[in-house]
């Protein structure tokens, strides 16, 4: 039968509720694939991206199977960082809030033993952990998985890479041999077969990765430009777009940081999130942006998964991811399921064949977009002003300034000259102060090139040096002047995409 509704799924009572509460309409492609084969207890390998509600689909089944009377733990959810388990029990909690007889406690690395041995005196029937911590507790003995019936693993292609495989199989093994074995993986790498070949019993496949809906409408560009460039280009995407919220990817710890402080010394409020971060002050930064007090954060790929944040406008590749799979993880954060959202790769040109890669791997297609040229960018601003301003004309009492307008006309000025010199004022304070100088185009090959020739011709006055006294100081002020991608491009009449 094909799952067109939520009736189709026939969930219980209280979870069609806790639906309607959520506004969900209709069930995601892996919702509708995957649910009905967990229900009736199946194996499954799930091939979903983050985004796609791939929690709700294995927390249904999860939930309308609780028995409240047996008090031993029924289910175990295993995620490869805290984040993602802090955001699995937030959806978990609220799919089942009008069913309080279900327990769910969390387990993870960076929150204290103790804590979280008094959460485990509630009995839960759901146990979300992560593998690492939820070892330290086996080996304690703090709780026992054995009458466990149903194992999620999520991003379980994320453990494996992560160094979890001898736990998950330690894990897995101490639990009912007759449990239902739920595999959700962005690959069908190698070791994740593995493990479905000792661990599961005939799994069934579901992929929705092509699956458009599982993707859902994210405009996906990809800009090109020089690694020297892209501070200047994030600027200008970020200025122009105006978001309320973006997250901007780097591969870096040391990257972030770097961006996040030319991001603020541009006025953008802006905040970091990477591995070397404890939890609260992780928690701390997902706090503000959710509340919106930080507008762009920037984060690495593995203090990113897990970011719950719903209505993420935009999401920025400032680095290109170096896994293939990771550049869904980071898109997925934007256009979740029902709003649409948009996704920019900032790109230098020899990358351009990595992204290519990236968009065959993934089934995607990213199209190309020039750099926001000046002109685009006062367009942008324009259009900010004027959208500002409607509202203030709808929404508050400006009668107080009448009086200096009337003043100003009764001197000869028109109310279109009057209101033109506000813009302008209101223009000075532009927040973005952009760089017309910059040029995006990499001009590696032809630096590379120039560098070859200033070498040859180095060598030569090194020689002329010792014989005609020629100054050395003359070629050092020459290399540490303007930058070289802008003289190179001045000097050679290139065209430049800025005016
Ligand atoms: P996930 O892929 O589980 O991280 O889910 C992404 C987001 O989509 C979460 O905020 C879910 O609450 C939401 N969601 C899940 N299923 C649906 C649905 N059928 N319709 C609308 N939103 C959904």
């Amino acid at each position: 039968m094909t799952i067109k509704t939520f009736e189709d799924l026939h969930l219980s009572e209280f979870i069609q509720k806790a639906v309607l509460d959520l506004g969900f309409e209709t069930p995601s492609a892996i919702q509708a694939e995957s649910i009905p084969h967990l229900m009736n207890g199946e194996d499954i390998i799930a091939m979903a991206p983050t985004g796609s509600g791939k929690t709700f689909a294995f927390a249904v089944p999860i939930l309308q199977k609780i028995d409240i009377n047996n008090k031993s733990i029924q289910a175990l959810v295993l995620c490869p960082t805290r984040e993602l388990v802090i955001q699995a029990h937030k959806e978990l909690e609220k799919f089942s809030i009008y069913n309080e007889d279900i327990k769910i406690v969390s387990v993870y690395g960076g929150q204290q033993i103790g804590k979280q041995l008094l959460a485990l005196k509630r009995e839960p029937q759901v146990i979300i952990a992560t593998p690492g911590r939820l070892m330290d507790h086996l080996r304690q003995n703090n709780f026992s998985i054995k009458n466990i019936n149903t194992v999620v693993l999520d991003e379980a292609d994320e453990m494996l890479d992560m160094g979890f495989r001898d736990d998950i199989n330690t894990i897995l093994e101490q639990t009912n041999k007759d449990r239902q074995t739920v595999l959700f993986s962005a690959t069908m790498e190698k070791e994740i077969k593995k493990i479905a070949e000792k661990f599961q019993k005939s799994p069934c496949i579901v992929d929705v990765l092509d699956n458009l809906q599982s993707l859902p409408d994210i405009q996906q560009y990809y800009i090109e430009t020089s690694e020297k460039s892209k501070p200047e280009l994030i600027l200008r995407l970020l200025g122009l777009h105006n978001l309320s919220s973006a997250l901007v990817f780097c591969n870096t710890k040391t990257s972030v940081d770097k961006l996040v402080d030319i991001l603020r010394a541009k006025g953008f409020q802006s905040d970091s999130i990477h591995g070397d971060m404890n939890q609260s002050q992780r928690e701390k930064v997902m706090t503000g942006f959710r509340k919106g007090s930080v507008k762009i954060l920037v984060a690495t790929d593995v203090a990113s998964r897990g970011i719950d944040v719903k209505d993420v406008e935009a999401v920025f590749n400032y680095d290109i991811p170096r896994e293939d799979e990771d550049y869904i993880h980071r898109i997925g954060r934007t256009g979740r399921a029902g709003s649409s959202g948009a996704a920019f790769s900032l790109v230098t040109k020899r990358q351009v064949s990595v992204l290519k890669r990236i968009e065959r791997a993934n089934g995607v297609k990213i199209n190309k977009q020039e750099p926001p040229s000046v002109e685009m960018m006062e367009e942008s601003r324009f259009k900010i002003y004027e959208n500002q301003i409607a509202q203030i004309i709808k929404d508050e009492d400006l009668s107080k300034f009448h009086e200096s307008i009337s003043s100003l006309k009764k001197d000869g000025f028109t109310e279109l000259e009057i209101a033109s010199a506000l813009f302008r004022i209101l223009n000075k304070k532009e927040q973005i102060k952009i760089n017309k100088q910059v040029v995006f185009e990499d001009f590696t090959e032809e630096k590379e090139e120039k560098s070859r020739r200033r070498n040859r011709r180095g060598n030569r006055f090194d020689k002329k040096d010792d014989k005609c006294g020629r100054s050395y100081g003359n070629r050092q002020n020459d290399k540490d002047s303007l930058p070289l991608v802008f003289k190179f491009s001045k000097k050679n009449k290139r065209k430049s995409f800025s005016k």
